[in-house]
């Protein structure tokens, strides 16, 4: 699956019924693995949970990419050395928890696509985990106790509004219940974007550009104070790179960026 692709449901009935049946399926069935689907109390079963990649350091300085090697003294990946998005990061740092694979990408899809809402809670713990866990990182960290905004992505296309829910802002709801911080979703789609799959990295930083607006202006406290937005997976970037654009052109002073998972692409 590729995270910015159009949700795969024919119509919005089809939708409908298939999170109906989820949630029937819920009610009658014990909770099942989000990874392989098998019964479990745990969000994970014991095989899916040993599958798991936390993003483990060392990490790029600027996007958080998990380097395999890292050479003595380098602190950017090669992405960022080759300044594929010709101008400064507009946030302070970006965290991804997990690697995109295995039972995280085959729970990441139940929860975007097939109408797993009820994964947003235990997921975003798993995001909370991994704020409060940065104490190794030899890289910039994000500072969760100073935070005083959440804020999610907006939905990636008008396809997946059929789905009736945006799985970025239900995770960081959560979190920023978890971690007592307030949550807005201050971003908006500004304009229909094709989805983003099969474009290179600058084919979808041209996609997304001017794509997001706020729905209301940031006030005094949140322009001063740091803002976390959420999404669920990263993919390049582009989207990410956008909304933190968004938030910094209208005053805010620091941005930094968490989602759920990462692929490899190095
Ligand atoms: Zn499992
Ligand atoms: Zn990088």
């Amino acid at each position: 699956m590729n995270p910015s692709s159009p949700a795969p449901s024919p119509t919005p009935l089809w939708d409908a019924l298939r999170r109906a049946r989820e949630q029937l399926l819920d009610a009658i069935f014990p909770p099942r693995c989000a990874g392989c689907g098998c019964f479990t109390a745990d969000l994970f079963c014991a095989d899916c949970a040993s599958q798991l990649q936390p993003i483990a350091p060392p990490l790029c300085f600027i996007c958080g990419a998990p380097f395999d090697v890292l050479a003595k003294g380098v602190e950017i990946c090669a992405d960022c050395r080759a300044n594929r998005y010709q101008q400064a990061p507009p946030f302070a740092a970006l965290r991804s928890a997990y690697r995109f694979d295995g039972p995280m990408r085959k729970a990441a899809h139940r929860f975007k696509y097939r109408g797993k809402t009820s994964l947003a809670a235990p997921l975003a713990a798993l995001l909370e985990e991994c704020l409060k866990n940065q104490d190794a990182l030899d890289a910039p960290v994000i500072p969760w106790e100073e935070l005083k905004l959440i804020v999610p992505v907006p939905l990636s296309s008008w396809r997946n509004y059929r789905r009736g829910y945006n799985q970025s802002a239900l995770l960081a709801r959560e979190l920023a219940q978890h971690l007592d911080v307030p949550f807005e979703e201050l971003l908006k789609r500004a304009r229909h974007t094709p989805p983003q799959v099969g474009l290179s990295p600058r084919e979808r930083a041209e996609n997304v550009r001017g794509a997001f607006a706020l729905n209301a202006l940031l006030n005094e406290s949140q322009k001063s104070s740091p803002i976390l937005l959420v999404d669920d997976v990263y993919t390049t970037g582009a989207t990410i790179r956008e909304c933190a654009q968004v938030l910094r052109k209208n005053g805010a002073t620091t941005v930094y960026a968490l989602t759920l998972a990462r692929p490899w692409f190095k």
